[in-house]
């Protein structure tokens, strides 16, 4: 075991497929890192995964960050990619370990992240979107994330761009989800392939898939392409909502769809976001660009935000008077899976 220094923290993202976890420096340096496959579904596994993994790190305060709904206690109210629900996560942890442990959301704690050591240093209000399998999303105002009443708030994938469109995973239809996820980008172009004299490579693959379609588009695809541009459009939609509520400095697109997407992507969500921003004449739309810490923002972020509650505890007032986080995490966005929908929803003008 490595002794570290008392500013080092240990970060863990349990993501639907992949844990990673790793010892973070209070400035973000990655020190030490781990990554194996979530035993989804599996609450026991995965209480005994984590165990062990904190267990080589006894003396470090822990930070989590999970792909579900986490109330104020580090509870996992639902987290339905990973297969749990109501599960006493932080309280579980710190029994088990005798150490601290703090639970979020994984987008949330990716925002803080971006926020603090990412593509938003210098920003104290700054809003990150997620793309993978689902829609993330993660808000930090005034310098704190912004956890909300019961630790939901930032739910951006489930911000509504078509009343009554698509089925989204978390039961409501035309959620950004059921547009702009890595799910959603497979079938929308599944679904265009009905036209048969649409020419595209993609029409090669099986089934092709959100990753087949980016990869297509990466390749020059026309169609790909095409595709890629829709779904930015319906992001920058769902973003002015957004950005017309919050007024971010900043907002970012991260998560693991985000690079491959983004050159096709985001300039299509800053038309949609500028023509929707409420006085746009009079304003400059924020800044939409690409997150900068990739898969480390959920594993660094959540390592940050132990160090602040770490500090809290120890020094309360100076925590006040600086800037630690909020306290207990929570917050979150429930990623999806696999979304069906009936038919295009491509009847609305999205650029
Ligand atoms: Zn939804």
């Amino acid at each position: 075991m490595t002794q570290h220094p008392p500013d080092h923290t240990l970060g863990v993202d349990i993501g639907g497929t992949r844990m990673r976890a790793a010892v973070v420096a209070a400035d973000g340096a990655i020190l030490d890192r781990s990554a194996s496959a979530t035993p989804a579904g599996d609450p026991a596994a995965l209480l005994d995964r984590l165990e062990a993994l904190i267990g080589r790190h006894p003396d470090m305060p822990v930070g989590v960050g999970i792909a579900g709904l986490v109330d104020p206690d580090g509870t996992v109210r639902y987290g339905p990619n990973i297969g749990i629900r109501d599960l006493p996560l932080a309280t579980r942890l710190s029994a088990a370990t005798g150490g601290p442990v703090t639970v979020a959301n994984d987008a949330s704690v990716a925002a803080l992240a971006e926020q603090r050591v990412g593509a938003a240093v210098g920003a104290d209000d700054v809003v990150l979107l997620t793309l993978g399998t689902g829609v993330g999303g993660g808000v930090v105002a005034g310098g704190s994330l912004l956890l909300g009443a019961g630790g939901f708030a930032g739910e951006i994938g489930h911000v509504i761009v078509h009343e009554g469109g698509r089925p989204c995973p978390c039961g409501n239809r035309g959620c950004i989800e059921a547009y702009a996820s890595g799910t959603a980008i497979g079938l929308l172009a599944r679904e265009r392939l009905v036209d048969p004299d649409v020419p595209t490579t993609l029409r090669e693959v099986d089934d092709p898939t959100g990753a087949d379609v980016t990869a297509a588009a990466a390749a020059g695809d026309r169609f790909a392409a095409d595709v890629i541009e829709e779904v930015g459009g319906w992001l920058g939609v769902a973003i002015a909502s957004v950005v017309n509520v919050l007024d971010p400095q900043v907002v970012l697109l991260g998560g693991g769809a985000a690079a491959s997407v983004a050159p096709t992507a985001l300039p299509a969500a800053r038309r949609a976001l500028a023509a929707r921003l409420v006085g746009s004449a009079w304003r400059t739309p924020p800044p939409l660009e690409l997150a900068a810490l990739g898969d480390d923002a959920g594993v660094v972020g959540a390592a940050l935000l132990a160090g602040d509650r770490a500090r809290r505890v120890a020094d309360p007032a100076a925590a006040a008077g600086g800037r630690a986080e909020t306290d207990l995490p929570r917050s979150d966005r429930p990623r999806s899976d696999r979304s069906r929908s009936d038919r295009p929803g491509a009847d609305e003008d999205t650029r």
